[in-house]
């Protein structure tokens, strides 16, 4: 049996894991990242997380043919290095061969979104499928794609940006310095965007009473007063879901996926919601509703990207 290790690098914790050839998860290890502790700390703490799942699975390292790194931000995957990665204020690392100094075990890197994707890929809410696009809807949107027997992820890109593809052109500011971006409408900062507008104009609806209460406006109390029937949430989770199928129906045209994963904090929401977007796609669809890809509730939660990274020496 062949193992590998998939370690997500977050703004928070550091997880690594072991992962099988049919790639379950058999052993997690976490640490804080601390990423103000610099680098080679946390390329420390990656070899030692490394050292502690060998041992407990009573493991030699040669039995691990490779681990994966997902790391937000922009990388160059050939030599290893990240550009860039944003909340960890890191310029030009050499990430991957540094990991691989350090554990003697060859080491890949890739965006953490897409190992997300390849995570619900391998093993997760698309693993029957032949091609899929995962979107992650959280406070911004990301994005992933698996086709071809491969992650879509040209080198020297940070492609596919897909929440900053222009969905209403001229729109909102988004944070990336454009305007009308996808996430600008579908993150939950958008949505709260949005629903504080809708309070200030309706002082008597649900979403004002509860900020009067003291309440911050969030997604969950949003969708709460839209199931409830308050007319104003309604009104705009409608729009909400009817731009989210726009979008999903762009996002088929351009990479014919047999599947869409909806992953990141809206997951929760379930079938429902899925149903509604799905209705809401489809007439956005270019080949029509026979072509429509299925829309899926993502599985795996936060252990898709550290699967998905264990994966990345089969799907890069
Ligand atoms: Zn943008």
């Amino acid at each position: 049996m062949n193992y590998t290790i998939g370690i997500d690098l977050g703004g928070t914790n550091v997880v690594a894991g072991l992962v099988d050839e049919e790639y379950r998860l058999l052993d997690k290890a976490a640490v804080k990242t601390q990423a103000q502790l610099g680098f080679d700390y946390i390329t420390d703490n990656m070899a030692k997380l490394t050292a502690t799942l060998l041992e407990r699975a009573g493991l030699a390292k040669e039995q691990v043919s490779s681990i994966g790194i997902g790391s937000p931000g922009a990388m160059d995957r050939a030599s290893g290095t990240l550009i860039f990665a944003g909340n960890l204020d890191w310029h030009n690392v050499p990430l991957g061969p540094a990991v691989e100094k350090k554990t003697g075990i060859r080491t890949l890197i890739a965006n953490d979104a897409d190992c997300a994707a390849l995570g619900e890929f391998v093993a997760g809410a698309a693993a029957e499928d032949e091609s899929m696009a995962l979107i992650t809807i959280g406070t911004g949107v990301g994005s992933g794609i698996v086709t071809g027997g491969h992650l879509f992820s040209p080198a020297g890109s940070c492609a596919p940006e897909l929440g900053h593809v222009s969905l209403v052109a001229g729109g909102e500011q988004c944070t990336c310095g454009r305007r009308g971006c996808a996430e600008a409408y579908l993150s939950f900062s958008a949505l709260i965007r949005d629903a504080n507008r809708a309070a200030d104009a309706d002082p008597q609806s649900s979403l004002a009473r509860l900020r009067e209460k003291g309440e911050a406006l969030n997604g969950k109390n949003i969708f709460d007063c839209a199931k409830q029937g308050d007319p104003a949430a309604k009104a705009l989770i409608d729009r909400f879901i009817g731009l989210m199928g726009e979008f999903f129906g762009d996002v088929e045209n351009a990479f014919g996926v047999r599947s869409i994963v909806i992953g990141g904090g809206i997951s929760k929401e379930g079938d429902w919601f899925c149903r509604r977007v799905y209705e809401a796609m489809v007439p956005y669809v270019f080949a029509g509703e026979r072509y429509a890809p299925k829309l899926r509730m993502a599985q795996l939660g936060n252990d898709a990207g550290v699967i998905g990274a264990a994966a990345l020496e089969r799907y890069l």
